[in-house]
């Protein structure tokens, strides 16, 4: 794990929410021009909330559970709330995740 400075908009700049959220998709493939709010497979944040509830923004990377009701603007909230880790942790972790595009 490397110590360097990360920034933030550099970051959302270089990991796509596409690229990010695609492992969750319940519809795959999707092309690379989808935009908007998809369902995922499920909530990776509550084992409780019935499939579909789970919602992603390809557009802005924002985040919504209508089960749980966990949500967040972007791919950086995703990964501090999934983790538990502070903003300038799930920079380093995403940075370490997508290493080589950042
Ligand atoms: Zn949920």
């Amino acid at each position: 794990m490397s110590n360097r400075f990360i920034d933030a908009n550099s970051l959302l700049k270089a990991i796509t929410p596409i690229e990010f959220y695609y492992p969750l998709l319940e519809q795959r493939p999707v092309t690379l021009v989808e935009e908007g709010w998809h369902k995922a497979k499920r909530c990776p944040f509550s084992y409780d909330c019935e499939p579909s509830r789970f919602h992603v923004n390809l557009t802005n990377g924002a985040f919504k559970c209508h089960g749980c009701g966990v949500g967040g603007a972007n791919i950086i909230a995703f990964t501090m709330k999934l983790n538990r880790l502070n903003f300038r942790q799930a920079l380093q972790k995403l940075a370490d995740d997508f290493g080589g595009e950042i």
